[in-house]
């Protein structure tokens, strides 16, 4: 395995012109905690709601109003610093992060800055086709999210939502321990199946409630480290990769025509797969942090994080773990498979009291194939765990065989009814009277003489056969019985 000091692998290094670069890639993740109420007022969190509608008179900021600290948020951080092996501190403080926006109705978020509740860990990722990988953990911070200015409801004037307005988010800041887009994402992939795992965090990124904003910079191997820019609000995984390599390659281009890059903060354009300046970026004195003087410090005790760890429920590294050795199935697919909990919760549903191997291969390929190209999550498969062991059912006790199941199954997919239904309906029952297959070998061979004669001095003529009387049988003739049956009437 590799440490978070690694010599990069020369895969991981985009080519110039001249050169091969390095891509360093630091994470920022807003997690918002899975809270019914927000950081500091007891306004409801709940998604779509009409604009405006969920906004107390403390998240107006209001003069006069002051913040109460939602007990369950500050929980939900230690939980998370506990599923992020990190070092949780007993004394953490909220300060002001101050800075004009529209949308922030205060003049300042409330932030951690020099005390956050979540201090240094790691987490081990595994990237597609790639090494595992440990990336550090800088911190995690609670804070409050801003508001909504929403731009495209009117030509000439712009609209605030507060809604968002003091929703409690988890920062969490990895080290800049990544070194291609494609350990970037594995990274939130990760993250987002421990918050999932923990029930900190919905992990839902189309809604919002977890997003990625990433830090890229490019150095010669072994070089000292470039300007950074850093992308804004990514929402999905496929968007992470594209941001970086757009970005890494933008970068290259500039410094090996002799240029320098300006620190900024950028956008990434989804339609058109590009990142564009939105704003220079500031540093953190830019911000004249300050202790918020309505707020005391977060004292806990070790008992009261001592009394979340035992808590924590079953997290992905360990389950992956566990599926290996209770299953019995290969490491590659006990890790998909515990990329998060709803994959795990299915699995264990199908693989009970079946081959769990089979299936294994039947949720990774033909179900996230079809989930897949469908662009639907599994929770709103139109085949649940029960629908697809029933079908697994019907191969284990050989009624059809794996290739008829693959057509069965697209049509559950298509809401045509259950396995059984189908196989019933549709009369593809596998055909293991052995006189019935008989008949059609018969056939067959009658109907091929001149092969026939030839398989006792070419045995692997069986095959042709085979294939002959599979088709003529609609594929439900038991293979097993049709091997046996030629090779007794033709030798070979
Ligand atoms: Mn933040």
């Amino acid at each position: 395995m590799f440490t978070a000091e690694r010599v990069a692998d020369k895969k991981d290094w985009l080519s110039g012109r001249d050169h091969d670069w390095e891509i360093i890639i630091g994470l920022e993740i807003h997690a918002q905690v899975a809270s019914n109420s927000k950081l500091f007022s007891g306004a409801p969190t709940a998604y779509g709601a009409e604009p405006n509608t969920q906004v107390s008179l403390v998240d107006a900021a209001m003069p006069g109003m002051l913040p109460v600290v939602n007990e369950f948020c500050i929980e939900q951080g230690v939980r998370t610093g506990l599923g992020l092996n990190a070092k949780i501190n007993l004394f953490s403080r909220f300060d002001r992060k101050n800075y004009f926006y529209p949308d922030l109705p205060q003049g300042y978020q409330i932030s951690q800055f020099e005390f956050p509740i979540v201090g240094e860990g790691e987490i081990e990722i595994t990237p597609e086709d790639g090494e595992a990988v440990v990336v550090g953990i800088e911190r995690l911070h609670l804070e409050q999210d801003a508001g909504k200015s929403i731009h495209d409801l009117s030509p000439n004037e712009t609209y605030v939502d507060l809604n968002r307005s003091g929703v409690c988010l988890m920062e969490i800041v990895s080290k800049p321990d990544m070194r291609s887009p494609e350990e970037a994402s594995a990274y939130v992939e990760k993250i987002r199946g421990i918050v999932r795992a923990l029930g900190t965090c919905d992990g839902d990124m189309e809604k919002g409630n977890l997003r990625a904003d990433v830090n890229v910079s490019v150095r010669k191997p072994g070089g000292e480290l470039g300007t950074r820019c850093e992308l804004k609000n990514i929402n999905s995984m496929r968007f992470i990769r594209q941001a970086i390599n757009y970005e890494a390659r933008r970068q290259i281009d500039i410094l090996e025509a002799g240029g320098e890059i300006d620190q900024e903060t950028r956008l990434f354009d989804n339609a058109k797969g590009e990142t564009r300046t939105m704003r220079s970026k500031e540093d953190a004195h830019d911000y004249r942090y300050f202790p918020d003087p309505d707020l005391l410090p977060i004292k806990i005790t070790q008992a009261y994080v001592d009394g979340i760890k035992a808590s924590l429920p079953e997290l992905p590294d360990a389950r992956k773990a566990r599926f290996v050795s209770e299953y019995s199935i290969p490491e590659y697919d006990a890790r998909i498979l515990t990329a998060d909990k709803a994959k795990g919760d299915f699995y264990e549903r199908l693989a009970k009291g079946r081959d769990a191997k089979i299936a294994a291969n039947w949720m990774m390929g033909d179900l996230f194939g079809a989930l897949n190209k469908a662009g639907i999550e599994l929770d709103d498969s139109p085949v649940n765990s029960d629908a697809l062991g029933e079908l697994l059912d019907l191969i284990g006790d050989k009624t059809i065989s794996g290739k008829i199941a693959k057509g069965v199954f697209e049509k559950m997919l298509a809401g045509e009814g259950g396995a059984n239904e189908i196989v019933e309906r549709d009369g593809l029952k596998q055909v293991t009277d052995t006189g019935a297959i008989e008949k059609i070998v018969d056939e067959v061979i009658a109907a091929n003489a001149e092969q026939a004669a030839k398989v006792a001095d070419n045995p692997r003529l069986i095959g042709f056969f085979v294939g002959q009387v599979m088709k003529a049988s609609g594929g439900k003739a038991n293979p097993q019985a049709v091997n046996e049956i030629l090779r007794k009437k033709l030798g070979g």
